[in-house]
């Protein structure tokens, strides 16, 4: 586990962007937080890590996915609005946890009990201000690596 608090969105963003760069095809990561936590400014960062425009970027809020593509293909999926976990297996989206891009879910906790099993989860908490607590957990041995990597 890594704990690290950022002071601003620039910080998030950065360390976003200095965990895209470290990513491999079919890497997955979850993230939770609060509305207005800075789940999709992290993306922003993690695209800009896989040589996405940020400015590309926005947030799949109500189209579920957005695909990019950078040095990897890069789905970003926020499934907030999916009110059953069932619901994302009757749209598709699990199929790109098989694939060889890189897929972020923001909300992650509403997939309930199809969360993947191995995945690189993070938590942001709102501490104050523009104060963030980043928490990243790594489920499997590839996000233990990757983890390691980031330290
Ligand atoms: P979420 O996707 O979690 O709902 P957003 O990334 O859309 O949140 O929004 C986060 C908001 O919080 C942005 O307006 C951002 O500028 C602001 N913010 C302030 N401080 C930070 C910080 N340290 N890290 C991330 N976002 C921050
Ligand atoms: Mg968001």
């Amino acid at each position: 586990m890594l704990e690290i608090t950022t002071a601003s969105p620039e910080e998030t963003k950065a360390l976003g962007e200095r965990l895209g760069q470290l990513l491999q095809p079919g890497d997955i990561l979850c993230l939770q937080g609060d509305l207005g936590a800075g789940k999709t400014l992290m993306a922003k960062g993690i695209a800009l890590g896989l040589d996405i425009a940020e400015e590309e970027v926005t947030s799949p809020t109500f189209t579920l996915i957005n695909e990019y593509q950078g040095r990897l293909p890069f789905y970003h999926m926020d499934v907030y609005r999916l009110d059953d976990p069932e619901a994302m297996y009757d749209l598709g989206l699990e199929e790109y946890f098989y694939d060889q891009g890189v897929t972020l879910v923001e909300w992650a906790d509403k997939l309930g009990e199809f969360i993947p099993q191995e995945a690189l989860f993070i938590d942001i908490l709102v501490l104050s201000g523009e104060s963030r607590k980043i928490t990243l957990r790594p489920q499997g041995q590839r996000y233990q690596g990757l983890l390691k990597e980031l330290k």
